[in-house]
């Protein structure tokens, strides 16, 4: 099959309009996994070569598949993986699973995110067995499960220990290789309190006014944090609260507050290091009778992280990407593209503490998760000509 745009289009308006939405965490109600019907599309797709096509299901509702073309050497794998599950589209249902072609560009729920990069990765797979050329190493498509929530599929993925020697994941990042990339840890700050009549609150320990003091705190920490650890690439960590339940009634003290926190952490920082070192930043504050936090006398418990994901740390001396930054002057004829970094975390977060991984695809992160969501389909070409260029080369 080549790489064209009538192909192209094909593909992407056919994953389109096969919808694959993450649950998020809510209650599924299909009765298969949410990836299994685009799943088996791509499967079709690959069938007239004879190559290993193998499922993985990763959750009792996820599902990856995993095509492997051989190469000169089979003992080492370059990987190139993108994720079949989108956001949900509730706000654009109507049209959100009719692709639409408006010019170049295509709209659609996945479109940018991550069909496009999924379509460019098969008609690269494609294109090299069609040759019939092998390339110098194995080369492994994963279209992934459940990146969206808890990025099971590429975890499920490498914890088999695949001899990974290099990796390219898809995500929109207009055709640019990014090397680095934040982490992200999330979860729930629970502050107790005592419950008393509102009409003598000072008979309570207001959970409120200790999460609000506790949001204070965290504040004065990225500020602290961003003076410890920075990248040339990439703006310092953060730190969000971003929901917040607490209080039973409206004539009652509170005796809980549940914050939850959105850690961003950039390479050299640890996920788990860094939320018990902020851990025990506040349980010092909560002891300590000088602080606001310390008079109120609350107390503060930290729930398991949602995720936990690590920063994306490929470094650009590394041969591997030295590769992707030649190819990717040469082929889109821009001699000063450099490497970027992105703010957003990907599933190459798992890839990259065991091969060289970068992030590279076609689309704009501006556009991901976005109503009315789309992709240049000259760029979804152009972006299959280049993995299919790095994927020839020799390690
Ligand atoms: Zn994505």
């Amino acid at each position: 099959m080549n790489i064209d745009h009538a192909n192209a289009l094909r593909i992407l308006s056919d994953l389109i309009a096969i919808p694959t939405v993450n649950p998020m965490g809510h209650p599924y109600h299909g009765d298969h996994p949410v990836e299994r019907d685009a799943l088996n599309y791509i499967q079709n797709l690959f069938s007239p070569y004879e190559i290993d096509t193998r499922r993985s299901q990763c959750s009792p509702i996820h599902e990856s598949l995993i095509l492997t073309v051989p190469g000169e050497c089979n003992e080492a794998i370059t990987l190139l993986e993108s994720h079949v599950d989108t956001v949900p589209a509730e706000d654009w249902l109507a049209r959100a699973f009719q692709p639409r072609l408006d010019g170049h560009r295509v709209f659609g729920r996945g479109a940018c995110d991550d069909k496009g990069c999924l379509t460019a990765m098969i008609l690269a797979m494609l294109a090299i067995l069609e040759s019939g050329r092998k390339p110098p190493l194995q080369v492994v498509l994963l279209a992934a499960g459940d990146e969206e929530l808890n990025q099971l599929g590429i975890k499920e993925f490498v914890s088999a220990n695949p001899p990974l020697a290099r990796a390219i994941v898809g995500e929109p990042t207009q055709c640019l290789p990014v090397l680095q990339h934040k982490g992200t840890i999330r979860w729930d700050i629970v502050i107790t309190g005592r419950s008393a009549h509102s009409a003598q609150p000072e008979l309570g320990i207001d959970a409120i006014q200790g999460a609000w003091h506790v949001c204070q705190a965290l504040k004065e920490y990225q500020t602290k944090l961003r003076a410890q650890h920075h990248s040339p690439f990439m703006t310092g960590p953060t730190l969000s609260v971003t929901a917040i339940r607490g209080g039973r009634t409206r004539n009652a003290i509170a005796d809980d507050c549940v914050l939850s926190v959105d850690f961003r952490i950039i390479p050299g920082m640890h996920p788990s290091q860094a939320r018990d070192t902020l851990a025990a930043h506040l349980e010092l504050l909560r002891r300590d009778d000088s602080t606001p936090l310390g008079r109120l006398g609350v107390g503060i418990h930290h729930r398991e992280p949602q995720i936990a994901t690590p920063a994306l740390q490929t470094a650009p001396e590394d041969p591997f990407s030295q590769i992707v930054l030649k190819e990717c002057r040469e082929f889109l004829n821009r001699p000063e593209l450099e490497f970027i970094a992105a703010p957003y975390c990907t599933d190459a977060a798992w890839v990259s503490d065991r091969c060289p991984t970068l992030v590279l695809g076609p689309g704009s992160i501006a556009q991901a998760h976005a109503v009315d969501e789309w992709i240049d389909l000259d760029e979804v070409v152009q972006c299959a000509k280049l993995y299919q260029r790095i994927v020839m080369t020799q390690p």
